[in-house]
């Protein structure tokens, strides 16, 4: 062991930080970005608002992004929150960072926060950096979740926090109300729903922000990376309970939300509809998707997400590797027999679906007998 190894918290010894690839292909399609980019009437919008901002760059940010909470009340009440305000909603850089912060808030050293994998990879490595036990329940053998599962692994593991998914990454389907309302019953500590994908589901009435009045402990976790293209701009948001968003500013980093960054989310927040015209056609191309790929034989599940697992595969790694030739990175969540691909532009979705083909044609042992 080096030195510097034998000085790093001993829970973080040998461990390996977050590393999806980031290689120089033609098709990308393995983090679930979106896979438009910012058309250029939205970018002179969020341009026109940056702008605004250079010339006070001096002075730091509003440490509460009032302005910006805001719109995002405003955005979560005219999608499934009625009644929700800027109290009701807090912002950081990404979701990642908001659930980061309601770790260090209701978790850290001693305290438990309970997920059920395959799901996120990132909410064990958040867990871990906030010295937060994370208790994994599993899920039941089709990936699925009941409320008489959830409610069964709250009670044997009484945890802090609960973090569930929906839409779930990487399985790709929401939860039904009554998993979450279980949920929220069975436990004694904050409930989490990390709703990053949202905006692709199918039933638009599967948020949980319509559950959110009378249940202080529950919070909903959104990014503006997906739906609004803006994985690069680092916004993430919640929307809960004003006095559970008022302890988050116990954690945060006084002025943690650049004053650009808060605007280039305004500026998006402004062409929301304009936005989700492209979500609309991430949705079409996830189906197509789905569809196609069925009628290749292969188990596919109904997605939620702009995203698809993708089942019966022999050799999963081959395939990603064999893919990767084609000139289409996906990507190995690490479920046998299971890739994810997410859902690309026309073009790219058309590119994808090329390269599956190629793939099955030469290489069928790669892939399982098909009934
Ligand atoms: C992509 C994703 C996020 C987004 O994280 P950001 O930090 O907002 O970019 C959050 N949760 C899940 C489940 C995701 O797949």
């Amino acid at each position: 062991m080096t030195e510097i190894e034998d000085l790093l918290r001993e829970d973080l010894r040998g461990q390996s930080p977050y590393g999806a690839p980031q290689l120089d292909v033609p098709v990308q399609l393995n983090t679930n970005e979106n896979a438009y980019a910012i058309p250029d009437d939205v970018a002179e919008v969020i341009e026109g608002y940056l702008a605004r901002q250079t010339r006070g760059l001096n002075r730091y940010p509003d440490r509460d992004a009032v302005a910006l909470r805001q719109d995002l009340a405003a955005y979560l009440a005219a999608h499934g929150g009625p009644g929700l305000t800027a109290d009701h909603v807090w912002a950081a850089n990404g979701s990642n960072e908001i659930l980061q912060q309601l770790l260090q808030a209701f978790g850290g050293p001693g305290r438990t926060v309970l997920g059920f994998m395959p799901s996120y990879s990132m909410h064990p490595l958040l867990a871990r950096g906030t010295g937060t036990a994370f208790v994994d329940a599993g899920r039941e053998a089709d990936y699925t979740l009941s409320a008489h599962y959830v409610r069964e692994a709250i009670g044997a593991h009484d945890p802090d926090l609960v973090f569930l998914v929906s839409p779930n990454n990487p399985t790709g389907t929401a939860l039904a109300a009554e998993v979450i309302e279980a949920a929220y019953e069975a436990a004694r500590g904050i409930v989490v729903v990390d709703e990053a994908y949202a905006e692709f589901a199918r039933d638009p009435g599967s948020t949980a922000l319509h559950r959110l009045a009378g249940r202080p402990r529950l919070v909903v976790t959104r990014t503006m990376s997906k739906a609004f293209a803006f994985a690069g701009a680092r916004v993430g948001y919640l929307a809960a309970d004003p006095e559970l968003v008022e302890k988050l500013l116990l954690v945060r980093l006084p002025y943690h939300l650049s004053s650009l960054t808060q605007a280039a989310a305004r500026g998006a927040l402004a062409c929301a509809p304009r936005l989700q015209s492209e979500v609309d056609q991430l949705k079409h191309q996830r189906d197509r998707i789905v569809k196609h790929l069925r009628a290749k034989g292969l188990p596919v599940a109904d997605s939620d997400a702009n995203f698809v697992l993708v089942g019966g595969l022999a050799d999963a790694a081959a395939v990603w590797r064999a893919m990767l030739d084609e000139g289409v990175l996906i990507r190995d969540v690490g479920l046998p027999g299971r890739l994810r691909v997410t859902a690309g532009t026309e073009e790219e979705t058309t590119a994808l679906l090329g390269a599956f083909e190629t793939v099955m044609a030469a290489r069928p042992d790669l892939f399982e007998e098909s009934e």
